[in-house]
């Protein structure tokens, strides 16, 4: 058990003679989501859910908000486990594929950043208001409640909506039948291209990691392509372990984060408790030849060695 919920084999601390086998007990959540944006928990919930389940480290990544930092961050103090504010932005990557590029450690009191979140909650209920019209010239009125959430508004909110209405029967083919590029309801949005998502994460302090890889369904060959653009781009981390991945393709995607010098993160994308994922985290451990993402932040660290 305890085997499978740290993260064991790094030798993340080797630098400075700060080798301590202690801290490779401690285990990191890096990517997850509340009601804020289209997670089922409220901030406070997630972190003890979090906690609960052995999480000493733990980043909250709302899609293009950063509105539940501060409760969770008042949480994880009440909880006594680290916590990492974060971000997950939505990127447009040559022309057409949408990417995420989660920021860790990201200060929320940053300027540019907060102008940058104020247009994305702006440009998600633009495209809100146009999918609720599509969706009513395709005979499916009434979806305007989902513009008045207090979160940004998320295609899974339409889904939802589309669910609760009988239109579909789960969200997944709600978002096959009609939220998906040639389906009724879709709306195509242009978000901002890496590099100027790169630069929001920095200039805000934080750590830029290419969340997901595999779920791009980009051959050997495009990834190759997406990872060395993040990189010139000034990407630092690829996101090597999560949920739903088989020790091959975390293997691989280890093996990819090396060629690029890139350092490795962990994180569940937590969004809902499900039956086969109840709580945040319960991932596999990161291959002990990646560097993991946390080597950056020494004040972590040391605290986790305590
Ligand atoms: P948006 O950023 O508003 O376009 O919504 C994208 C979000 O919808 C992703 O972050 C996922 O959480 C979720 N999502 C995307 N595709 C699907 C799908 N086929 N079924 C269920 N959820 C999905
Ligand atoms: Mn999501
Ligand atoms: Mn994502
Ligand atoms: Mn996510």
């Amino acid at each position: 058990m305890e085997a499978r919920h740290g993260i064991v084999g790094c030798d993340y601390r080797d630098h400075g003679g700060l080798v301590n086998r202690k801290v490779a007990k401690l285990y990191y959540d890096l990517h997850t989501h509340t009601v804020w944006s289209d997670g089922d928990l409220e901030p406070a919930s997630l972190v003890a859910d979090a906690s609960a389940a052995g999480v000493r480290v733990l980043a909250l990544t709302d899609h293009d908000t950063m509105a539940g930092i501060d409760e969770a961050a008042r949480a994880a103090h009440v909880h006594g486990i680290q916590f990492i504010p974060g971000v997950e932005l939505s990127v447009t990557w040559a022309g057409g594929v949408t990417v995420h590029v989660v920021g860790l450690g990201v200060d929320g009191a940053n300027a540019q950043l907060r102008q940058a979140l104020e247009n994305l909650r702006e440009a998600r209920l633009k495209r809100g208001r146009a999918m609720v019209e599509a969706l009513s010239a395709a005979g499916l009125g009434g979806a305007q409640s989902v513009l008045e959430r207090p979160g940004i508004v998320s295609r899974v909110h339409v889904a939802d909506w589309l669910v609760a209405c009988g239109h579909a029967p789960d969200r997944a083919r709600a978002f096959k039948r009609f939220l998906v590029r040639g389906a009724p309801g879709h709306v195509a949005v242009q978000w901002p291209d890496i590099g100027v998502a790169v630069d929001w994460i920095r200039g805000a302090g934080g750590c830029p990691v290419l969340a997901h890889p595999s779920r791009y369904r980009l051959s050997g060959g495009r990834l190759e392509q997406l990872v060395r653009a993040f990189v010139e781009a000034g990407g630092l981390a690829l996101e090597v372990v999560t949920a739903g991945l088989d020790a091959g393709e975390i293997g691989r995607l280890a093996r990819l984060a090396r060629r690029h010098a890139l350092h490795a993160s962990v994180g569940s994308d937590f969004h809902k408790a499900l039956p086969w994922r109840l709580r945040p985290g319960g991932l596999p451990e990161l291959p002990g030849d990646c560097r993991p993402v946390w080597e950056r932040w020494p004040a972590i660290r040391l605290q986790g060695a305590d």
